[in-house]
Formats: C-alpha cells, structure tokens, sequence
C-alpha cells in the first residue's frame, strides 16, 4: 500500500552557486541536465538564500529551520545542544527510515548533525587531518597550518616564485583528496539504498556531494593548456587574494572554469539518483529537493571560495523541489526564501500534504520590519578556517560578522565589527566597492529599521549616541549569547 508521506530525498550539492545555473557565469554556465529536468518538473526558487556562508552552520539551519544565530554551532568545535529536534530525527520519530549518505567530512563529525539518521554512510576517508582539508585549510595550529603559514610568509616576502612550487604541491594533495571523497562509490551506495526500500515505510535520505567545492582540477584535459598567469590559482585562497588584480583576475578566471566542470560533475551524480528512484519505481511518490549549503566566490566583494564575506555569490543558490504525484506543482518564483523553510515544508509532506499550501512563508523567527518578510544570510565568525590569516590582512577584507538581509526592496548588510551599513537594490550584486555604505551613527540609525533588535544590541560596535550617554553592555555577552566566540 502507498504511504501517504511522501518519501523525502534532499540532495545539497556543496558550493554550488545560484549565478552558474543562470548562465551569467564564465561560459554561459555548465550543462547540467538532471537540474535542467528536476526545474522542469518542479518549483524553482530563484531567490533562495543560504543562511550561512559555510558548510556546518547552513546545513545545521537547513535540518533545524532556525539560522545559526539561534542554534549557535558556528565552528566546528561548537555541537548542537538545544534546538528543535532536527529533520531526521522528527522523520524518525514518524515512522521513516532514515539515510545520511556525505562526502563532507563536516556532517558526519561531532557536530551533532548526524541525529536522528538511523544510517550514515561517508566517504572513505574521514579523519582529523581530513576536517580541515576539505574544509578549505588546514586547521589553526595543525601540522598543515604550519606548512602554509611557512608559504604565507615566503609569498608576502615577495618570493612568490618559491610559494607557487610549495602551493603546488599542497593543491595537488588536496585534489588527490577531493577525488577520494567526491569519487563515484558513495552515490551509488545511496542508489543502493533507495533501491532497497520497503513501500510500506517512507524514507528520507540527505546526500550530500562535494564535487563543486575547491580544490579544483585547473590541468583539466577540457580546459586550455594552463598559462602562468594562471598559475596563481594553485595556491590556497589566503595567499591568492594577495597577488596583484591582474593575475588574481587570471587566476580566478581559471578557477571558475574549472568549478563549472565540477557542477557538471554534481549534476551527474543528482541524475544517478533520479535514475535509482525511477528504476525502482519510487519517483512519483518521492518529493525530491535540490539545494546546496552556500554558494562560492571568484573575487566577487574581494573574497576567494566561501566562509568569508555574504556577496550573492555565496549567499543565492539554487532550490529546486519536484514534488510526488497528487500533490506536484510546477513554476517558478521570485520571492526571496529562505532553506531554513526545508524542515516545514518536509512535514508537510510527511503529512502528505503540500508544502506550499498555507505553510508557504518564510520563516518568521525573525522580526518582520513593517510586515515584509525578509531572509537573512549570516557571515562567519572570526574563528573560520581562513582566520589563520586574518592577521594579514585590514579586517574589512575579511568581511566577518556581515549579517544580509534580502527583502523585496533589494538588499542590505551591516557589519557588527565596524558598524558600516550597506545597501544594494533588488537585482545589484554585493560589492564592497559599492557607494553606498554608511558608517557610525547614521548606519546605527539605519539599522535599527533594517535589522532586528538582535542584531541591533552589539553597542561597543556602534558609537554610542551623544558621545558615549548610552548605556552598554558588553560585546562578549552579545556575541556569546549569539554563538560567537
Ligand atoms: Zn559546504
């Protein structure tokens, strides 16, 4: 007998960014025709938001339906500890088998992402060393942090003709990783899965696949033969974003290509599961939702890759939800939406029923100013993967602790640290080099309309007004209670 909850497959193609599947990107964007036919078939959400600009704190927000301010795990040393129940473990709870097939090493760690699946597969290997590779960089005080603080400082000596071999030699472990991790075996482990289901229990898998997240393959055999200028795109981010525009441009522009080639890449894997659901006959009655965690940055508001910075380029991905028979709708929508809407609108559908119905608003968690919903994307904290090189940098360069906010009217984002308010209208990308940015009280005036109270409580950011009458307390607290530390 078929169940009337819907079975739930959430596929979250990692660093997959909103612009590619547009086509605004290098080449008029990759091929990926499994997206092409779930849009198709389904709704499209052209404006979805990421919570977060990185792995941990979005998936956390896209299983609990709350942004990582409230559930606070914003490094991979923080663990969930009291948050509504997360998606698979109310699924559980309703009768569902649950699977976690991930070639991210963040899901299957201690971060409590896990609960509720009553199985987890990973890809072979995880590790302590591995967290922080595929992470983007080693983490602080590891083995491997040392080696690039050591080419760090022979790149900032200017002997840049000694840091690229070294950088060369890090890229080429990294992608050795990388293929071990995004290598066929766990998808077809997770068609395997779906393959064995019962038709009397619904099931919900999450998968998620690594492909589109750096290192990328820049000798690819499809790409033209790399040219020195290019060669910059071999070393870490950190040290990238201190060469000069001219090669950074080079350097980027190599490494969006070869980023195309790996969605491509993701989108065949999306398509291997589309073909176990039909093969056993299960895709009518399966809702199937395609997103990813967070975009990625070719030098879009001067950052490289993602935990850095809320340009759209890291902030707007794609959201692609093909519904089961009786209850599927097509389009496509406009309206800015957030992934913390994921856990609503799978209850719905363990209910059987739509999930755009009356549920189809955005997460009100947040205030509304004047009644207008908004979506809200939070940047890292300073303590992110990169921060090992912070110190090298003017901190408005690495963009910590930018909260944007999108709502009909356009875009806007505060910076905690400095206090600066910028503002974009609907359509612009997120740039620093924008003009219209506002510091110190009239940016503090500014905020208080823009964003919620929250947000608004950091005063030792913002100077107090009348010089110095108001009352403060202090940032420590404000940042903890929010999950900073
Ligand atoms: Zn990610």
């Amino acid at each position: 007998m078929r169940p009337a909850s819907a079975n739930i497959v959430l596929v979250v193609l990692d660093c997959v960014r909103q612009k590619n599947l547009e086509g605004v990107g290098l080449a008029g964007g990759p091929a990926t025709p499994s997206l092409d036919r779930l849009a198709e078939d389904g709704m499209v959400f052209s404006n979805a938001v990421a919570p977060a600009n990185w792995t941990l704190p979005s998936h956390m927000s896209l299983l609990s339906g709350i942004y990582p301010s409230e559930h606070g795990v914003r490094s991979v040393q923080r663990r969930l500890e009291s948050t509504p129940p997360l998606l698979a473990q109310r699924l559980s709870e309703q009768g569902y088998s649950t699977g976690l097939f991930t070639e991210q090493a963040h899901l299957s760690g201690d971060s409590g992402l896990a609960e509720g699946y009553q199985l987890c597969r990973t890809s072979e290997p995880f590790g302590a060393p591995v967290r922080g590779l595929a992470a983007g960089l080693p983490a602080p005080g590891s083995a491997g942090a040392g080696a690039i603080e050591a080419l760090s400082r022979l790149f900032v000596g200017r002997r840049a003709a000694l840091a690229i071999p070294g950088g060369f030699v890090i890229h080429r472990e990294r992608l050795r990783l990388k293929e071990r991790l995004a290598g066929p075996g766990l998808v077809r482990e997770a068609c395997r899965w779906i393959a064995e289901r019962s038709r009397d229990r619904p099931f919900h898998l999450l998968l998620n696949c690594v492909d589109a997240h750096e290192p990328y393959p820049l000798s690819d055999r499809r790409l033209p033969p790399l040219r020195p200028s290019e060669l910059l795109g071999l070393l870490p981010a950190s040290l990238l974003l201190q060469a000069s525009e001219r090669s950074r441009r080079a350097a980027l522009e190599r490494l969006e290509r070869a980023y195309a080639l790996e969605i491509q890449r993701a989108d065949q894997k999306l398509g291997l599961v589309l073909g176990a659901l039909e093969r056993a006959k299960l895709l009518d009655e399966t809702a199937v939702l395609v997103t990813s965690d967070h975009g990625q940055q070719f030098g879009e508001s001067g950052n490289v890759f993602h935990s850095g910075g809320v340009s759209d380029a890291v902030a707007r991905v794609p959201l692609i939800v093909r519904l089961p028979d009786g209850i599927s709708c097509r389009g496509r929508t406009d309206r800015w939406t957030s992934l913390c809407s994921i856990p609503d609108w799978s209850l719905a559908l363990a209910r059987g029923e739509s999930p755009f119905g009356q549920r189809d608003q955005q997460p009100s968690r947040w205030p509304t100013l004047a009644g207008q919903p908004a979506v809200y994307c939070e940047g890292s904290p300073a303590h992110e993967v990169n921060s090992v090189f912070a110190h090298r940098f003017a901190g408005a360069a690495w963009n910590h602790r930018l909260i944007a906010r999108y709502a009909r009217e356009g875009k806007a984002v505060f910076d905690l640290d400095s206090g600066a308010l910028a503002r974009w209208s609907e359509g612009v990308e997120y740039d620093t080099a924008a003009p219209d940015v506002t510091f110190g009280e009239e940016a503090s005036a500014q905020a208080e309309g823009l964003f919620p109270p929250i947000m608004m409580h950091a005063p030792s950011l913002l100077p107090p007004a009348g010089g110095g009458s108001r009352t403060i307390t202090p940032i420590e607290e404000h940042l903890a209670a929010w999950g900073y530390s």
